[in-house]
């Protein structure tokens, strides 16, 4: 589903090129739950923007869906990304005067009226998240919990073929923390979402099937909940 081959970007800060992505393979299979970890400045959210669509590489290939994103021009990979793809940053990035149903409805708004259909679908989302009873309320008199909850129906609502979240649980407390990745793990099993989360925090990347260590740009190591020292590798990180 998602096919990343020998995938570089480079940043000119002042005078200076920095490679921050020296050359990424990787391959993530449809209904995956896939978590990247790594130090602060390996390039995690690089990649994240690049599978969204969001940044263009200065190198190699990226497919989803068979498409490579990389031979589109500008106008083609903005249509894909509304139609395929979900996007679900650490800061939330609600519009905050509008309602809970306004900025999940947001997307849709490319295409035109909200049809009845839609609006069918804005309220089972809410309903999924458990905002229920909120749909007017503004956004800005939400709680961080409430806010990222929105941010996850809005980047849902699309039905997107991959779910990419940066950070989800980053300015979370634990329990809140709790709820939203019990939300993510939900539309993975019951929808069989695709989905690729940026995390620091060992915690959240227990919840999916694979681990994927950056280290300096490149990909150090790679765990799978079907390793046999899975647990093992999880009880080290954590201790
Ligand atoms: P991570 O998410 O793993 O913390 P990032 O992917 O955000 O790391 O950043 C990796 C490196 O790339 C950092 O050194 C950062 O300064 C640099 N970088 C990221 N985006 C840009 C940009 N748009 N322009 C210049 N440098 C950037
Ligand atoms: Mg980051």
């Amino acid at each position: 589903m998602i096919k990343v081959n020998n995938l570089k970007r480079d940043f000119l800060q002042g005078q200076q090129r920095t490679q921050v992505l020296k050359g990424i393979d990787l391959a993530i299979e449809e209904g995956e739950f896939v978590a990247i970890m790594g130090p602060s400045g390996s390039g995690k959210s690089t990649l994240l923007q690049l599978l969204a669509g969001l940044d263009v590489p200065t190198d190699g290939d990226i497919q989803i869906n068979n498409k490579f994103l990389n031979k589109m021009n500008e106008k083609e990979r903005t249509i894909f990304r509304r139609k395929k793809l979900g996007f679900v940053f650490q800061n939330y990035q609600l519009l905050s005067t509008l309602t809970v149903e306004e900025n999940i409805a947001f997307p849709l708004h490319a295409d035109g009226k909200l049809t009845n259909e839609k609006s069918k679908m804005i309220n089972a989302l809410i309903h999924s998240v458990g905002l229920e009873g909120l749909n007017h309320k503004r956004a800005n008199l939400l709680s961080g919990g409430q806010q990222q909850r929105v941010a996850i129906a809005r980047a849902l609502v699309n039905n997107p073929t991959v779910l990419l979240a940066d950070e989800p649980t980053g300015n979370l407390d634990r329990a809140m923390a709790e709820e939203i990745l019990g939300l993510f793990l939900k539309f993975h099993r019951q929808n069989k979402q695709t989905i690729v989360m940026v995390t620091h925090d060992i915690f959240a990347a227990g919840f999916a099937d694979r681990i994927i260590l950056f280290r300096d740009g490149v990909i150090d190591k790679v765990i799978s909940r079907k390793d046999s020292d899975y647990a093992k590798y999880l009880a080290n990180f954590m201790a």
